[in-house]
């Protein structure tokens, strides 16, 4: 296409509202325009790139045997109140409600939908395994939307579901699925890892993450070099640290000490001069609707994935302000589990603790010399604290190294749930009802254009892969009012563009240096400039955005070097 034809408004500055480079980019190359927060409209160029993606997408799904579908957004609440997400989901659903007052969502995820349709329309084992999928709008309404497409509350998602007749049959679509993710990714041109990572909320036993690889991904994982473990830091386990419990003989009087205007652990452990290893934090949290104290050493970080986890709850949130002071009378930097009457969990290594400090549930308070066996109830300990950095690898106990990564797919056992409670079931080769076995498949399509960027820029722009990219080439005349140069790199656009290869024509009336600036910014792969060169020894510059290389061919010759390039840089 000409640009002088195209609708992309580049933008010279940085964009104040973006913090990562990908949105900056986004808006600056002219993909995409905010509509409201964390709802965007795709620009020409950017929409073309979700429509490489999404062809991507398509072909290795169906490669898998994948079939597609489009189900609806607006979904009826009550197949969420069968399974009984329709509560469960929160303040992340969007609703509304029909004319006559009938309650729907916009669909967040499909497992409701799906099950209901296969239910309704499968009855036999040799209609399974099926495996059917779709990419469509998703609605979330994020806490905190932000980061462009990476955390969309209206974005767009590849959704895949597997009915089997069985577990095995299962594992079977997982591993395809698997197979077909890093399928995906790797053509995106993306550097990822499969990691294992938490099926608590989903429900379901097994479930990998694909996390592409970079210093501005939300998440967090950790890896062994020496064994290949991968996980999400929330998954990771802490194993039980074995270690000796103290003897009541060694347990010194607990002690009740004013500890004025001292909070935190920091300043408790400087104020009472101990270490912080040596003191118990301890955080109120409200799981479904009950009170919970966690407990974990002063010096770690409470996972509560884990929690959530261990307590088994389908809700699991912050305990308010204003709950805490009045059921436990008191502010939140004086908690302890000395004299409560509230569920107490805590992680292992509380267990280990002796003669240490906890919150005396007294405002300006604090216990020293407590010791859990004899001065305060725990209910169970449980792994309940994030990896660290000197934690060994929980599988082979060799070293591990942390990353950040952006979540960009993520594939999942669910087992019987959604078909337990929206009865889908299937009669077997005697005739016998059961279960179907479910997996659910998700590729952020959207977040997944964003963190192509994340790893592909430089200073100058976007550096979109071969494959990826809205357009292959453009063509640069560096003077529109010189008839020599514009009817060859016309000539050249027309044949480049018989040949089947995406290119763009830069015709507009403007400095070449202005030309350069936006195909640095857009990322097309190759840039090609006809001028003075041309005029002179019947040659043009190729310049190869990836590298930065200039390489002079003769304009005979451009052709056959461009689908030559192309094919070896797929
Ligand atoms: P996250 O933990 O990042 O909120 P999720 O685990 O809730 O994501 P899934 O339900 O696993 O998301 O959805 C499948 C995929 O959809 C994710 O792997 C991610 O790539 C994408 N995705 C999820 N939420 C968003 C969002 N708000 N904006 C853009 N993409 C998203
Ligand atoms: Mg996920």
């Amino acid at each position: 296409m000409r640009v002088s034809q195209m609708f992309i408004p580049t933008l010279r500055q940085e964009p104040a509202e973006a913090e990562i480079i990908s949105h900056k980019l986004m808006l600056r190359a002219g993909f995409i325009r905010k509509s409201s927060a964390g709802v965007y409209t795709y620009m020409p160029l950017g929409y073309k790139i979700i429509k490489k993606i999404s062809e991507i997408v398509r072909e290795e799904m169906d490669r898998a045997n994948g079939q597609e579908v489009l189900l609806p957004i607006i979904q009826p609440a009550e197949l969420w109140q069968e399974t009984g997400r329709w509560d469960v989901y929160g303040d992340e659903m969007f609703r509304l409600k029909d004319r006559h007052n009938r309650d729907f969502c916009l669909g967040p995820t499909h497992e409701e939908i799906i099950t209901d349709l296969v239910r309704g329309e499968v009855k036999s084992y040799k209609q399974l395994p099926m495996l059917l999928y779709q990419i469509q709008n998703k609605y979330r309404d994020e806490r905190r939307p932000r980061f462009g497409l990476m955390r969309g509350r209206e974005f767009i998602m590849k959704d895949l579901y597997s009915f089997d007749v069985d577990e095995a049959g299962l594992d079977i679509s997982y591993k395809s699925m698997y197979q077909a993710y890093s399928n995906v990714f790797k053509r995106c041109g993306l550097e990822f890892s499969p990691v294992e990572a938490d099926s608590g909320a989903m429900g379901g036993s097994t479930t990998h993450e694909f996390m592409a690889i970079a210093d501005s991904g939300e998440a967090e994982i950790v890896y062994c070099k020496t064994c290949q473990y991968a996980a999400n830091t929330e998954k990771a386990p802490c194993n039980d640290p074995q270690g000796e419990v103290i003897q009541s003989d060694q347990m010194k009087v607990l002690e009740l000490v004013e500890t004025p205007e001292v909070q935190s652990i920091e300043d408790v452990a400087e104020f009472l001069k101990v270490d912080k290893k040596d003191t118990v934090k301890t955080l109120v949290y409200e799981a479904d609707e009950q009170l919970v104290l966690a407990l974990v050493r002063g010096d770690r970080e409470l996972n509560e994935v884990k929690l959530q986890n261990l307590l088994g709850a389908s809700i699991l949130e912050m305990a308010d302000a204003g709950k805490v002071a009045s059921e436990m009378g008191c502010e939140v930097g004086y908690l302890g589990p000395i004299n409560k009457d509230i569920k107490v969990i805590a992680d292992y290594e509380v267990k280990y603790l002796g003669n240490t400090v906890v919150g005396a549930n007294k405002a300006g308070y604090h216990y020293v010399n407590a010791n859990p066996a004899r001065d305060f109830n725990v209910e169970s300990y449980g792994d309940l604290r994030m990896i660290e950095k000197e934690d060994p690898c929980p599988k082979c106990g060799k070293e591990l190294t942390f990353a950040r990564g952006i979540e960009v797919g993520q594939v999942f056992k669910l087992g019987t749930k959604y078909s337990e409670s929206l009865n889908a079931k299937y009669l077997d080769e005697n005739g016998k009802e059961q279960l179907m076995v479910m997996g659910c498949y998700g590729i952020g399509v959207s977040r997944t254009m964003a963190a192509i960027i994340e790893q592909h820029y430089d200073e100058n722009g976007i550096i979109w892969p071969v494959e990826i990219a809205p357009y292959k080439v453009v063509i640069v005349p560096v003077n529109e009012k010189d008839t020599e140069i514009v009817e060859f790199a016309e000539g050249l656009y027309t044949e480049l563009t018989q040949s089947g290869i995406e290119v763009a024509l830069d015709d507009r009336k403007e400095r070449a240096g202005v030309k350069f600036k936006d195909a640095d910014l857009v990322g097309y792969p190759l840039r090609i400039t006809v001028g003075k060169t041309y005029k002179e020894y019947g040659e043009v510059e190729i310049n190869i955005r990836r590298t930065g290389e200039r390489i002079t061919e003769k304009s005979e010759q451009v052709v056959s070097w461009v689908q030559a390039y192309l094919e070896d840089n797929k």
